[in-house]
Parts: structure tokens; sequence; C-alpha cells
């Protein structure tokens, strides 16, 4: 039987097909310049995260704090990856520094600790992190630097003592926190929102990052690190601070507490 369909289907004109070209065409670069692909689920994802720990332990003395747990927490529940588990630790190195691993884990040196002069600061730092990890851009990176065959073996059916051994190569080759100026610009974006939602003055970020400027003139090796991972620059600081004065102005941020200078203390 011949289908009776189609004589009625009218063929398309050279307009429309035009018009789905186009479209496709302009779809296709909005799916360009939103997410960059990412081929690790959320749970592959959180799956790495004893592997990425015990490494970074076996390479710096990592200090586990509660109180670093419950600043950084109160953060990251303002994301959408927030029904996660998060885990925040104190490296000890004098160094200022911080970086995220995928999984929600979050490093910040005592170094860093030590010049943040209030709890705000600390907070922004924390968030920027937060934000990558949100974001998800060390899995981008791992997709974009091993691509879909390479994490499907890195990731499915692997044997015992493979994570360990795929966590120190993420680790040793630095893929994981070489992100690009538009992943970092995210990252501020981002941190400056949570921040806020979380009741921290999200001024506290511009302070901290203003102050690793003048501490590049001053002292440059302690914050090498630091720079070389966060590119810094008066137009970003602007930026940031442009975002946060968007914000309606609320009474009750808050932007220091005795219990953060207790904490800091110990990094002194
Ligand atoms: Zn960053």
């Amino acid at each position: 039987m011949k289908p009776r369909m189609t004589s009625r289907i009218s063929r398309p004109s050279p307009f429309t097909a035009a018009m789905a070209v186009l479209m496709i065409v302009v779809l296709g670069c909005a799916a360009t310049a939103g997410a960059a692909l990412n081929l690790v689920s959320l749970d592959q994802e959180w799956g790495m995260r004893n592997d990425l720990r015990s490494q970074v332990s076996q390479q710096a003395r990592v200090i586990d704090s509660s109180y670093l747990n419950t600043v950084g927490r109160r953060i990251a529940s303002q994301t959408p990856l927030g029904n996660r588990r998060w885990d925040f630790a104190v490296v000890q190195d004098k160094t200022v520094n911080a970086f995220n691993l995928p999984g929600g884990l979050v490093y910040v040196n005592s170094g860093l600790i030590a010049e943040a002069d209030t709890l705000s600061e600390l907070a922004g730092v924390l968030a920027h992190e937060i934000g990558h990890g949100s974001a998800r851009h060390g899995t981008q990176l791992m997709t974009r630097a091993y691509g879909y065959n390479a994490i499907a073996g890195l990731l499915l059916g692997r044997n015992p003592g493979q994570g360990k051994q795929i966590a120190a190569q993420l680790l040793g080759t630095g893929i994981l926190t070489n992100y690009s100026r538009n992943a970092e610009l995210e990252a501020d974006r981002l941190g400056v929102r949570y921040t806020y939602a979380a009741g921290y003055d999200p001024d506290g970020m511009v302070d901290f990052y203003g102050e690793m400027l003048d501490m590049r003139r001053r002292q440059p090796s302690k914050v090498e690190q630091f720079f070389a991972s966060h590119p810094l620059t008066e137009t970003r600081i602007q930026t940031i601070q442009a975002e946060a004065s968007r914000l309606p102005r609320r009474s009750s941020l808050t932007n220091d507490t005795n219990n953060f200078q207790r904490f800091r203390s110990q990094f002194r």
C-alpha cells in the first residue's frame, strides 16, 4: 500500500529550507558558546574524590578543619550541586594559594588564611573555588585533555588501584587547575553570587584580590602560585566590584566574626 500522506505534504519552499539551515547554524553556535563539553557524569566525578583526596594528602600536609568546612559548606549549599558532599581542608603552606578539585574538594593554604583580614575575604576565595567546582571546570579540562575514549577507559570498569594512578597523573600534570580566562571570570561571577546568598559580604572578594595585587609588589614569591592560577588584573577586580554592587544591599551580611579571627590566629 502506498502511503497516501506523502502527496499531501508540500515540499519545503527554498525560504523555509534556508531558515532551517540558519536555525541549525545559530543553535550550533549557541551550543558551542555555552557550557564546554563535559563527558564525566556527576556520579563519576564524585567517585573520583577519594583517590584525589588521598593523593593530595600524600603530596602536602593537609589539616582537617571543622571551621573551614562549616564556612565552605554554607557557601556550597547555595550552588546547584549543594546536595552533594563538599570537603574543605587547609594545606600547611606559607604561600598564598587555594584550589578546587573535582568532586567538591577545596583546599586553602594556611598562608592564604593568614592573609585574609576578615571572614568575608576568606568566604570570597572559597566561593570562587566553589564556583569552579559547581561550573565543573575541572572535569571539562579532563574531557578536553583526554577525549571520550580515554575518559571512558579511565572511569568505567577500572581496576582497583587504577583510580590512584589517574589521580596522581591528573595532579602531577596540573591539568585540573589550568583554567581559561573565561573560566576564571565565571568562577568570580558565581562566587560573588554564592557569597551573597550565603550571607557573607561579597565585597570581601574584591578586598582580598586588591590585597593580592599589593602583595605582588611587596612579596612576589609569596603570591607567585596564586597569580599563576588566578591571573588578576585591576580590570578583573573592577568587574567583580560592579557585579557585587548590583546586588541589593542587605544589612545582615557578615563581614567578620571573632570565630574567624580565632581560626586565623592559628596560622599567623
Ligand atoms: Zn580560579
